[in-house]
């Protein structure tokens, strides 16, 4: 038995099992015990009936008196138990389990906890948890308590069908075999005080109290963040040696001047931000920069400026949108800008291909198409995209030289997060929105209400302004159900409700011409009201927009809410977003967009309340779910960082350390953005 045996080898995992556990992603021994517990049940202080109180949690253990089913005149079934710790007896009742007089018989020795409360006249626990102390017995070998003195049991996640109980007995079994096999990756000066790997296992299953708990978590969370930390430092330092298009020069006065011949004074963020990016194109290192900014913060007019400096160099610039929708647009934007001063500006995408003689060339995934030759490329700007490191890698094997990249989102990315995960980035933010643009005006609107709602929008619509419906988000991908319901919506929407109304559809299913077709139609207004998936499209700017209506708005994270309102509010004209939520319990967290502007602090607020799933948006999430480490430990995400840093200093190639060269290795093929 080692680490790499597949649980198909333990005894006692049929298919069925080995299906369960694969789909959790528990293949082998060494999955099985990563697979930890997220909580604990304190059964190490146990109390006596005798000395307990009304409404007090307990947890008590003694015997079972007697048992049995009883049938309410509300054909209800009652189980009821009478149970005796040794000080008084009580009653156990559970509703709805009749199969327990099947598991619990009379003269069981119980371990039960619940609130001690009185139900018709006797003291009673009601739907307590619960479980057999024998059972509890045989998984404390390896940590060698007694029943006596109680302990601290670790709950596992109990999904597919796999018990707690079931985990931990397994575990029982494992653990002793392979615990010896486990080799700390962390060189002593890096691992410091805290507890060695093999440790840290044994304890996160078998804790003897809850400091236990504590320094195995701090470890096995130190793991997590720190081999991710490594993975994206160690990228960053590699890119920097690669040979690199010749330093660009920089003419301060000829910049100077095509800013000021732009439609519009940048904003000072914006200004920054070229500044920055200037800097980076002067060294004779490949720029590896994402530039992160609301929506509607500006992004594009960026972007173009530096292809404008690429071209004075004569240089090529692929600029790579996530939708043909997108690359049309910044198509009609880029070359208005552009074209006044003698750039020729192309197009590259799945239906549309004229790029001869270009310097900058618009377009889509299709750019990455090796027909596509471009040995001249300077930059390579990737818009609201979020796994660009298949793009980049595409890229660079159509240059002889590295180019520059430069990727644009519009995803707030916490702090934490940029540290770690695009530790290999040089991060610029605009964090300033063009003056003059009105604060979108937010409401969440209860079920009571949305007649009104409609009301108010058909009221708009005849004023001469255009609305997005947004309908739920169904599954993390764009389905053929979210298809399906945006399809039903608008026929229930045009046929009910708007009858006098001109509606349009968007879905991720309709082919990209179609799609094409109707945001034409909405942008020349011949379309009043786009009902649309979530997912179809990030950056459209359509300034005559005003209202954006999200369904189910509960099913979206805070920030996500917060890009797609961003798609309104872009002209001079007051705009507003109204999420619709039946759901009770969700008003409070959207009640935050009514408040907060800012997509950063919204992200923030997503990280502290729902984790970092949310962040990366449906597409992404799963991908970095910790076990153990949070995003939203800020003293954590440091102090892995400056390890790895310490590390490579050290080790550049880390030869010395050929564990972590290995776990490193696993990680890039499993989990970093590929
Ligand atoms: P995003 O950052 O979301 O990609 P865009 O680049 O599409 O934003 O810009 C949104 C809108 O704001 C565009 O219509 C653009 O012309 C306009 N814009 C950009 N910068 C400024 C500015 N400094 N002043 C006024 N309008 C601006
Ligand atoms: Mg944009």
């Amino acid at each position: 038995m080692d680490l790499q045996t597949p649980l198909s080898n333990l005894t006692g995992i049929g298919p069925g099992l080995l299906y369960k556990l694969s789909r959790l992603n528990l293949n082998t021994a060494l999955d099985l015990i990563y697979h930890f517990p997220f909580r604990y049940d304190d059964f190490s202080e146990s109390t006596t009936i005798k000395d307990a109180q009304l409404g007090q949690v307990v947890t008590l253990r003694g015997e079972i008196w007697s048992i049995k089913n009883i049938y309410t005149r509300s054909r209800k079934i009652l189980t009821q138990a009478l149970f005796n710790d040794g000080t008084s007896p009580i009653e156990l009742t559970w509703f709805n389990q009749s199969w327990l007089i099947k598991q619990i018989a009379v003269g069981d020795r119980l371990q039960v906890s619940g609130k001690l409360s009185k139900y018709k006249s006797k003291i009673s626990i009601m739907m307590p948890r619960w479980e057999k102390i024998a059972d509890e017995l045989r998984s404390h070998i390896v940590s060698g308590n007694t029943l006596h003195t109680g302990r601290l049991v670790p709950i596992y996640p109990e999904t597919e069908g796999l018990t707690s109980k079931w985990v931990r007995t397994k575990i029982d079994q494992l653990l002793p075999q392979v615990l010896n096999q486990i080799q700390d990756p962390l060189p002593d000066f890096i691992r410091d005080k805290m507890l060695p790997s093999s440790d840290a296992i044994q304890k996160i299953h078998y804790p003897k109290d809850w400091e236990d708990v504590e320094k195995s978590r701090e470890r096995l969370g130190f793991d997590e963040l720190f081999f991710i930390s490594l993975a994206t430092q160690k990228i960053r330092r590699q890119w920097r040696k690669k040979p690199t298009v010749k330093p660009l020069k920089i003419n301060q006065n000829t910049l100077g001047k095509f800013i000021q011949k732009l439609p519009f004074q940048l904003t000072s963020a914006q200004k920054k931000v070229v500044e920055e990016t200037v800097k980076d194109l002067k060294k004779d290192e490949p720029m590896n920069r994402l530039i992160q900014g609301e929506v509607g913060s500006g992004k594009t007019v960026v972007a173009t400026i530096i292809s404008y400096l690429m071209h004075l160099n004569k240089l090529k610039t692929l600029f790579m949108a996530p939708t043909e929708i997108l690359a049309f647009q910044h198509f009609e934007t880029i070359s208005n800008l552009l074209e006044p001063f003698g750039i020729k500006v192309g197009i590259y995408t799945g239906s549309k291909k004229d790029a001869r003689n270009a310097d900058v060339i618009i377009g889509t995934h299709a750019l990455l198409s090796k027909k596509l030759d471009t040995p001249d490329t300077g930059l390579v700007i990737i818009d609201e995209q979020q796994r660009f490191g298949v793009d980049q890698r595409s890229l660079l094997r159509n240059s002889a030289k590295t180019p520059h990249f430069l990727t644009m989102t519009a995803t707030p990315i916490p702090r934490t997060i940029a540290l770690t995960l695009y530790g290999d980035l040089d991060i610029s933010i605009i964090d300033e929105l063009p003056k003059e643009r009105l604060k979108i005006k937010t409401f969440v609107v209860p079920s009571k209400k949305r007649a009104d709602a409609y009301k108010f929008i058909e009221k708009k619509v005849k004023e001469g302004d255009q609305v997005y419906i947004i309908t739920p988000l169904i599954e993390l991908s764009e389905s053929l159900q979210s298809a399906k319901a945006a399809t039903e919506e608008y026929k229930r929407l045009q046929k009910d409700i708007f009858p006098n109304l001109s509606l349009g559809l968007l879905h991720g299913r309709l082919k990209s011409k179609e799609k094409e077709e109707v945001m034409k139609k909405f942008k020349n207004g011949d379309i009043d009201i786009l009902v649309s998936t979530s997912v179809v499209e990030v950056g459209v700017d359509i300034s005559n927009a005003t209202i954006m209506v999200i369904e189910s708005a509960e099913r979206f994270g805070l920030a996500q809410l917060h890009q797609l309102r961003g798609r309104v509010g872009r002209g001079k004209k007051q705009s507003f977003c109204l999420l619709f939520s039946e759901n009770k319990d969700a008003e409070g967290r959207l009640k935050n967009l009514e408040k907060i502007n800012d997509g950063l602090k919204l992200a923030e607020l997503d990280l502290k309340i729902r984790g970092s799933g949310e962040i990366f948006g449906a597409r992404q999430s799963g991908r970095f779910e910790f076990k153990i480490a949070s995003f939203s430990d800020l003293e954590l995400v440091e102090k892995t960082k400056a390890a790895a840093t310490n590390l490579l200093n050290l080790d550049p190639s880390l030869d010395k350390h050929p564990l972590i060269a290995a776990k490193l290795q696993k990680l890039a093929t499993n989990v970093m953005p590929d």
